[in-house]
């Protein structure tokens, strides 16, 4: 169910069952933007159909936080532009190789290309891997795109840290509000789930320097300011 968090911010929570991340809608005077394309076309659609019954625009844009199967693979089912850093373009167009069949699943799994959680995810979200189609980026920025849907600003910003390099979060300065993605996650690639000392401190100085009061990450509901960083900074002590 869509929520509105702010006049011109909306997000349909996560859902745990298939890794369902959140996904962010602005809506701009001139285009609207979505955040996150879904983990499939039918978790796209879900959104879709939501903006729908609330008589909000399609979104002409949608900006992808990082690379992972349950930010992008919602792509094939919308029209929108996809924005994305470099770094989750080049991973869109590896993935375009990838197959679905359990031997290659296996064999990612064994290289250590994948882990298991997504592995067991994807079985979950698709009952029938041949449907898996992706698509890559439409457009590509280094490490920030400025979006001005009109009345309002989108800035993605490339944070990195400890979750992925290329993890980029979506400031809407005049709303208060930050879509985090995945950048408060843990490594979940590299042995059990960590936050590495240093690219944490750099993630937590990055979001520091940005303005905003309400922070939405990809896989917990809305957080204020001071929360984030009361756990952001926890971690890293541990
Ligand atoms: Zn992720």
């Amino acid at each position: 169910m869509l929520q509105q968090l702010t006049d011109r911010v909306f997000f349909l929570p996560c859902d745990p069952a298939t890794d369902r991340p959140c996904l962010g809608y602005l809506r701009g005077d001139r285009f609207s933007v979505m955040i996150d394309a879904g983990n499939s076309p039918a978790h796209a659609a879900l959104l879709l159909e939501e903006l729908r019954g609330a008589g909000l625009p399609r979104p002409r844009f949608v900006a992808l936080t990082h690379w992972h199967w349950d930010h992008t693979f919602g792509l094939p089912g919308l029209d929108a532009a996809a924005a994305a850093c470099s770094r989750t373009g080049r991973m869109l167009e590896r993935m375009l190789g990838w197959k679905w069949d359990d031997a290659s699943m296996a064999e990612r799994l064994r290289a250590g290309e994948d882990i298991l959680f997504c592995d067991e995810m994807i079985r979950r979200e698709y009952p029938d891997r041949g449907k898996i189609a992706l698509r890559p980026a439409d457009l590509l920025y280094e490490d920030r795109l400025d979006l001005l849907p009109g009345g309002c600003s989108c800035r993605l910003l490339r944070v990195g840290g400890p979750h992925s390099d290329d993890c980029v979060t979506a400031l809407i300065p005049e709303e208060g509000v930050l879509f985090l993605g995945d950048a408060y996650c843990e490594d979940m690639h590299h042995g059990e789930p960590h936050y590495p000392r240093a690219a944490t401190e750099r993630l937590i100085s990055s979001l520091r320097a940005l303005d905003f009061t309400v922070a939405v990450g990809g896989h917990c509901p809305p957080l204020s300011r001071a929360d984030l960083f009361g756990y952001l900074e926890g971690v890293e002590k541990r």
